[in-house]
């Protein structure tokens, strides 16, 4: 099969049938052998009573459906999980990306030989405080974050090769930054597409202001776990070495203190009158904390059941 659709979608009735046709037009055009795989994230319209009328004319659409709403990560999750197609691709349910992207996305993976493609809304069609400005804050720190140089990081229309999305695993609202996890993973070669945004044309926006709070967090979580999954030891050990520094030149610096003032005859001056005794006794603690954390995490990710899986690309191996 050349390609998968994914499509996440969160009551989208009205939407559903209009994007299922065109998709059907762009496949056709190109005969491509396709699937579009419809993941109802707990919809409480009718999504799911029209994907399975869809179904009946085109045989070439399969839906999941979920019991209650997980988010469009754990869409993603399950679609990718299923797709079997070359080249996945993902699109919004809204309307707002264009099937006529496909070809050429495909094109990019197949031939410019691409891990991923991401979609660039250059001309973004969505209210602009709201959405654009933050929405370019936002690609702006990833950007630096990640090295990634995506404009548009968290484009709902992306294409991928296969090997991609079976070797990442997207939760929580991890959607936002699936190169960074592709990155990770080995895949450097990630390009970009403009591409062509529209208005949504049916239903509201399901992603409110809580995404200001939960994307930042999500940023530093796929960073940390980017970085120190398989080491946590080096994470915290670090942070407890720099306190328990600080608490010993402290401790050391009230001993020299004294032992200067007891050479000037100064007597009765309390260690526990100084600053530094203070900070001499937090630092220490909070430093040994900090050890604690790494060992505890060392023996977390000792029994983790991917502490040793790798994405091996190739071997010579029969
Ligand atoms: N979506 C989903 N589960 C959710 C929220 C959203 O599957 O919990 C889908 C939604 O139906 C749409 C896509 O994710 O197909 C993008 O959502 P939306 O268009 O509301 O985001 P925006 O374009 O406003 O950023
Ligand atoms: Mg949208």
């Amino acid at each position: 099969m050349d390609i998968s659709v994914i499509v996440p979608l969160f009551n989208e009735e009205e939407s559903l049938p209009e994007l299922a046709a065109w998709i059907k037009k762009v496949m056709d055009e190109n005969s491509f052998s396709y699937e579009i795989i419809m993941v109802d994230d707990g919809s409480k319209d009718k999504s799911w009573q029209v994907i399975e009328s869809l179904q009946q004319e085109n045989s070439n659409i399969k839906g999941i459906k979920f019991r209650r709403n997980y988010g469009k990560s754990a869409a993603l999750y399950c679609g990718f999980d299923l797709a079997k197609g070359d080249v996945i691709i993902t699109m919004d349910a809204d309307l707002q990306d264009s099937p006529d992207e496909i070809p050429e996305l495909y094109r990019m993976i197949k031939e410019e030989g691409y891990d991923l493609v991401s979609g660039w809304k250059k001309k973004r069609r969505d209210p602009i405080l709201t959405k654009n400005l933050p929405s370019k804050f936002y690609n702006w720190t990833v950007r630096r974050m990640s090295g990634i140089k995506l404009h548009d990081m968290n484009c709902g229309l992306k294409a991928y090769r296969k090997n991609v999305i079976k070797s990442i695993e997207v939760y929580g609202e991890m959607h936002r930054y699936i190169p960074v996890l592709a990155k990770w993973a080995g895949y450097n070669n990630i390009g970009e597409k403009v591409v062509v945004h529209s208005e949504r044309k049916y239903g509201v926006t399901k992603f409110g202001i809580e995404r200001f709070i939960r994307g930042p967090l999500d940023l530093l979580s796929v960073m940390f776990i980017s970085r120190f999954v398989k080491r946590p030891m080096h994470f915290f050990g670090i942070l407890g070495i720099l306190m328990i520094i600080i608490g010993l030149a402290a401790a050391i610096w009230l001993g020299v203190e004294k032992i200067i003032q007891l050479q000037n005859g100064i007597v009765g001056n309390l260690i526990t009158n100084s600053p530094y005794f203070y900070i001499a006794l937090t630092a220490m603690i909070i430093g040994a904390q900090f050890f604690l954390g790494g060992f505890l995490g060392e023996l977390v990710s000792r029994s983790s059941t991917d502490r040793n899986k790798y994405q091996i690309d190739e071997t010579t191996f029969e």
